[in-house]
């Protein structure tokens, strides 16, 4: 069943093959960061193993520094999730956030440094507009800054520095360029390409990576990743767009949740690597266990009382539902016709073995399915008979359960039950 290629051994700032991508799971850090989320310790360690379940590379488990009760997760889950080692020598990193500040990076390091795979990943913002309002500093300082704090970083002890260009999106490339040959010359393994307003569009962003991989000095020696956010619905488009320019660490969500319109979201991202990747990707793959993916979207979902809406990729309640009766008809006939991925393959469960949902725009082929997998046996002129009181209670119910086609059989219809 476990086909995955392995990726080890890990190296913090290298992946041998270069078609295999990093997936770094953000559920913990800006997920959490979600208006009404919020996770205890326990919940977040839960979550943690789930996304080893699931095998992500990295977990971005916190941000130790914002609070006393984030600084026990991460630690916790560093310890517990961040040595549990798989047979085949797969175990998470684990990440921290942290500002690029002193105190917030030897936080994020007391806390993660349990890991068998420490990580932390400091950020300071890069574009014009926040250097300005924000931060108050030139580029001149931002770069010494951050420079200085992947330095600070590595003399801890922590061999795996990300660094992050906040607002990279609007930031100046040349700026980018420059700050990332520094801090990657500092020891930084890994420079993330943040669009933390989501502003880029797909084919802007692609090319953003392309160039910062042209164009950054040393960028051999580093990792380029990829974090996007979905003001404008376009997270996961940038995402895979910043995949084929050069990204190989995607950064990601279950059920795409984070601050504001949320993150770019893990199911989309890793199932559209194995839709497309062989036709369209040239062949890019994770290391995800996909059938994990809707357990770990239903833990995530009651943990922080983020409902996925019903019609979202992949984890939806109606996302393998068919109802009008010309999708049904293909449906019972051949799977492919309206189906690209077998729910399965996401770990989805379906009460109905061909996703038939009868509602309103249902036909007389899904109705016999269904009253045959109920155990009756009906001859046409007895659907046909039905069939429009059928109709007319659909129009009422929307959906239309058992129980009622047990009562409009009942009322009237003669039957042979088996
Ligand atoms: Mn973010």
């Amino acid at each position: 069943m476990n086909s995955f290629l392995s990726p080890t051994p890990y190296i913090p700032n290298r992946i041998p093959d270069p078609l295999y991508v990093r997936i770094l799971d953000t559920t913990l850090r800006d997920g959490e960061q979600s208006a009404g989320a919020s996770l205890n310790s326990k919940q977040k360690l839960e979550i943690a193993r789930q996304l080893a379940k699931l095998g992500v590379d990295v977990i971005d488990a916190g941000f130790p520094a914002s609070s006393k009760d984030d600084f026990h997760a991460v630690k916790i889950i560093a310890q517990e999730v961040g040595n549990a080692v798989a047979d085949d020598g797969y175990v998470p990193a684990i990440s921290a956030a942290c500002r690029c500040t002193e105190n917030d990076i030897r936080s994020a390091w007391e806390a993660v440094k349990y890991a068998k795979r420490p990580r932390i990943q400091t950020f300071i913002a890069t574009s014009g507009i926040h250097m300005k309002y924000k931060l108050k500093k030139t580029k001149e300082e931002v770069i010494e800054t951050g420079r200085r704090m992947v330095e600070f970083a590595r003399s801890l002890g922590c061999e795996d520095v990300g660094f992050c260009a906040e607002d990279a999106a609007r930031s100046k490339r040349e700026f980018l360029y420059e700050i990332f040959g520094e801090v990657i010359k500092a020891g930084a393994t890994t420079v993330i390409v943040a669009d933390t307003v989501g502003i880029s569009m797909p084919s802007e962003y692609g090319k953003l990576i392309a160039a910062i991989k042209a164009n950054t000095p040393g960028i051999q020696n580093a990792i380029i990743a990829s974090h996007c956010h979905n003001d404008l619905g376009l997270a996961t488009a940038n995402t895979i767009e910043g995949a084929c320019g050069g990204a190989r660490q995607l950064e990601v969500t279950i059920n795409g949740i984070g601050e504001r319109a949320g993150n770019a979201s893990l199911e989309e991202v890793v199932m559209i690597l194995k839709c497309g990747a062989y036709h369209v990707l040239g062949g890019l793959y994770s290391r995800i266990n996909t059938r994990q993916i809707f357990t770990t979207s239903k833990m995530v979902e009651e943990y922080t009382g983020l409902h996925v809406q019903p019609n979202k990729a992949l984890v939806g309640a109606n996302a393998f539902s068919h109802e009008s009766g010309i999708h049904q008809d293909g449906m019972l006939k051949y799977k492919g016709t309206y189906e690209i991925i077998c729910p399965e393959d996401v770990g989805f469960e379906r009460a109905d073995e061909d996703g038939i949902v009868l509602g309103k725009l249902s036909g007389r082929h899904g109705l016999r399915k269904r009253l045959e997998e109920m155990g009756y046996e009906l001859e046409d002129e007895q659907i046909d008979a039905m069939f429009w009181s059928f109709k007319a209670l659909a129009e009422r119910k929307k959906r239309v359960s058992d129980a009622d086609l047990k009562a409009l059989v009942s009322n009237g219809v003669s039957q042979t039950k088996h």
